[in-house]
């Protein structure tokens, strides 16, 4: 019985591959063509940012362990593995009074530590950032355990959304802040989303409903409809479609 000895000497990048059929003779046979798509690697660039920390010794820490421990049930002060940010504005229209606010480690809603953001971004697109990002600041109801906290200084959603060089440096920090940590877009929410984030959690039964007003639903949307297109422009992992819970209150 005559053996045919096949083998294949060329293949790879081509879309035919020729093949020994026997002693002398050889033929092409179409292979598919498979795909080499090179593997882009996420490159947002993280925007400037200017280090104004405010005090966050010991006994904040404390005040925050404590904190988490009455409203998350864990007693702890460092933030691990955040899986949300959370997009705010502070009311007011000055970066300084906002900074001494939560520079101020003043009782709030009767408790302590005081109220707290990783980043203020000022109304001129600058920067901030107030503590370091392995620590949990109190900017959220339900959301503190495990979400970075922006805030934009300003009165109104639409004011900051009309404003290109805040907004602009929204999107950037919020992106940056997706890619390093591996944040599904879903998450960056507003505060006035919390209720509806499946992260929220809160052990205290009167806290439950606890939102306010700043960047709502809608206008959320339009923020991560422009963060989405960052997104894809710089190979940002985006991640699934949202999933809204309805309120534990
Ligand atoms: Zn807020």
């Amino acid at each position: 019985m005559r053996s045919i000895r096949r083998a294949i000497v060329a293949s790879a990048c081509a879309g035919a591959v020729l093949v020994l059929t026997g002693p002398g003779s050889t033929a092409t046979i179409d292979m598919p063509r498979r795909a080499v798509v090179p593997a882009t690697a996420p490159n947002a660039q993280k925007p400037a940012v200017i280090l104004k920390r405010i005090p966050f010794g010991a006994t904040r820490k404390h005040q925050m362990a404590a904190y988490s421990k009455r409203h998350y049930g864990t007693w702890a002060w460092r933030l691990q593995d955040p899986k949300v940010i959370v997009e705010h504005f502070t009311g007011g229209n000055s970066f300084t009074s906002a900074w001494n606010t939560f520079a101020a480690n003043s009782r709030h809603l009767g408790e302590m530590p005081g109220t707290c953001a990783h980043f203020i971004i000022d109304s001129n697109g600058r920067i901030y950032q107030l503590v370091w990002l392995t620590i949990r600041c109190r900017h959220a109801v339900g959301m503190n355990w495990t979400a970075f906290g922006i805030e934009m200084v300003g009165t109104s959603d639409h004011q900051i959304l009309n404003r290109p060089k805040q907004i602009g440096a929204a999107y950037r920090l919020t992106l940056w802040l997706m890619q390093r940590f591996h944040i599904q877009l879903r998450n960056v929410i507003g505060h006035h989303e919390n209720l509806i984030s499946p992260y929220h959690h809160e052990l205290y039964p009167s806290w439950r409903c606890q939102t306010h007003a700043d960047w709502n639903h809608a206008d959320m949307k339009v923020f991560r409809r422009h963060v989405r297109a960052m997104a894809i422009l710089h190979h940002v992992p985006i991640g699934p479609a949202p999933v809204w819970v309805h309120p534990n209150c």
